[in-house]
């Protein structure tokens, strides 16, 4: 097939979308565009399916939800094989990304119950009669909208929570990964074929925001942090909750005791896989005086080796290689060296791996989300140093340490939702542990306990069981039970503690 469009730039033709190979501009794919009135059709859908979805309680969903965990394992190559065409990423890391995702998939469906099913609270003495009950009901329909850049992992997170919860889906994919988005509708329609438990609706972000505003009762977005406020207020309108996954410029700090050789093959890696498009990606390192230069040394070495349409695909997002080559000019412009690849780096469609060192943190390659194989390593004098300049940053995503001693006290000293320790990204691959930002990085949480319950309300349920002994609420209480009530308080919690 000959290259017919601009490489990764969609195009809209008669009512389609169409997405293409960011490495060749042939055609990946293509979805049909819905419109506002699609949208609202689509989610008064999936409410009628909600009710069928919910009644199958958690047995009946952990069965389904299982299902399609296997079918992924099962069609593992042909699912990475398709992000690889649309998304440009190495297939290998596609494989990845699918298995990130089965990781999720399968913890919701097989801890939904104990999670949020319903249980009885202990007795309060106050209201003993009282016999406590909470439970966490599904919002309905949760609208999931995702980003390009992991297309596969990225929605299948909320998607797994929000279905596991009870809820069904509409899903909201990239303008430029839609046949990913797709694919995942249609083969969940493969295990799931009785009613549209999960459905896709693609377009631009008019579209998305349509799903805002279309009548859902939460909305999971994974994106910009830009476009993350749109989504808020879209959804404010309603006062429709959210949850925000947005952007990040995690550091990873290397302490005077890390392994310097393990700590650069892991800066590299979380710093480069996917060309660096990679919300949690390490895009700083601070690394203190005694190991600065050995770290420096073993990352250019290591670096160097990455080869790009190899090991570094190209970048997804065409007008990405502009901002990416505005942040290492801006590095080199404010006295900033490469000391691998540099301005010349960026290739359309690619970008060479790129190692800066003493960029000055005022730069835009230190302050804003770059999105492409690039590093920055900076010197410190010690720990405290290194911490004070990761967090000196809006966003508060993710992050690393590196070291032996003091790592896990460094790790909880960075403000952000999660850290990896003598490692790179390594908490997004469990699926018992929650993923999400603080600060410009969004809030809410996917994944794990708290991403299941990200997606229901918690229901409080009180039932008499005994009349009551000191009467508070009913305007039947006299004087003297009211004093009882008085007296029982000071023996309860009267007392200095
Ligand atoms: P965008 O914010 O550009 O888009 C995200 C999604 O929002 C897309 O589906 C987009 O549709 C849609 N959208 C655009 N405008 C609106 C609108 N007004 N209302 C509703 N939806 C809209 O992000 P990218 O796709 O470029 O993804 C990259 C970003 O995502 C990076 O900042 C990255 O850090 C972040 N990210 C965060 C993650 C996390 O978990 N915290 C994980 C992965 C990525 P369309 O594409 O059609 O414009």
């Amino acid at each position: 097939m000959t290259a017919t469009h601009v490489p990764g730039l969609p195009v809209i033709e008669d009512g389609w979308l169409i997405s293409t190979n960011p490495a060749t501009g042939e055609e990946a794919g293509r979805v049909p565009i819905s419109d506002e009135k699609a949208v609202v059709a689509a989610v008064e859908r999936a409410k009628a399916a909600a009710v069928w979805w919910q009644g199958l309680g958690f047995e009946g969903r952990k069965v389904r939800l299982l299902r399609w965990r296997t079918l992924l394992v099962e069609r593992i190559e042909e699912l990475a094989e398709l992000a690889h065409r649309e998304a440009g990423k190495p297939v290998t890391d596609g494989i990845i990304e699918v298995t990130a995702a089965v990781e999720h998939l399968d913890w919701a469906a097989k801890h939904a119950k104990r999670v949020l099913g319903p249980r009885k609270v202990r007795t309060r003495l106050l209201l003993a009669e009282h016999a406590g009950h909470l439970e966490y009901q599904p919002f309905g329909v949760v609208g999931v909208i995702g980003p390009w850049n992991y297309p596969i992992v990225t929605p299948v997170g909320p998607i797994s929570g929000a279905l596991a919860a009870g809820n069904t889906v509409v899903l909201k994919p990239s303008e430029y990964t839609p046949v990913v988005g797709q694919w995942l509708a249609d083969t969940f329609a493969e295990v799931v074929p009785e009613h549209p438990v999960l459905q896709a609706v693609h377009g631009l972000g008019d579209v998305g925001g349509a799903l805002c505003r279309s009548g859902v009762g939460k909305i999971a977005f994974t994106g910009s942090t830009a476009t993350g406020k749109k989504v808020m207020a879209a959804c404010a309108e309603n006062l429709v909750p959210v949850v925000i996954e947005a952007g990040g410029k995690d550091a990873l700090i290397v302490d005077a005791d890390a392994d310097v050789d393990a700590a650069a093959e892991a800066a590299v890696w979380g710093a480069m896989t996917n060309a660096g498009q990679t919300c949690i990606g390490i895009e700083r390192v601070y690394a203190v005086a005694p190991v600065y230069d050995r770290f420096v040394d073993a990352v250019v070495e290591k670096a160097g080796k990455l080869r790009t349409g190899t090991e570094i695909g190209p970048i997804t997002m065409p007008k990405q290689l502009d901002i990416i080559r505005d942040h290492i000019e801006d590095a080199l412009a404010q006295g900033g060296r490469a000391v691998l690849g540099g301005a010349s780096a960026v290739q359309a469609p690619y970008v060479s791996p790129t190692v800066l060192v003493d960029v000055p943190e005022t730069s835009s390659e230190i302050r804003e989300e770059t999105f492409g194989p690039t590093l920055t390593i900076t010197k410190v004098r010690d720990a405290d140093e290194a911490v004070a300049k990761a967090n000196d940053t809006a966003y508060g995503l993710g992050g690393a340490v590196f070291g032996k001693r003091n790592a896990i006290r460094i790790a909880r000293r960075l403000r952000s939702g999660m850290v990896a320790v003598n490692g790179t990204l390594a908490f997004v691959g469990m699926g018992n542990l929650p993923f999400g930002g603080v600060g410009e990085s969004g809030f809410g949480r996917i994944h794990g306990e708290d991403g299941l319950r990200e997606f229901a309300r918690a229901k409080a349920i009180t039932v008499r069981r005994a009349k009551s002994l000191l009467p508070a609420m009913t305007f039947e209480r006299t004087p003297a039970q009211v004093n009882q009530i008085v007296k029982a308080l000071r023996l309860l919690y009267g007392r200095k503690p």
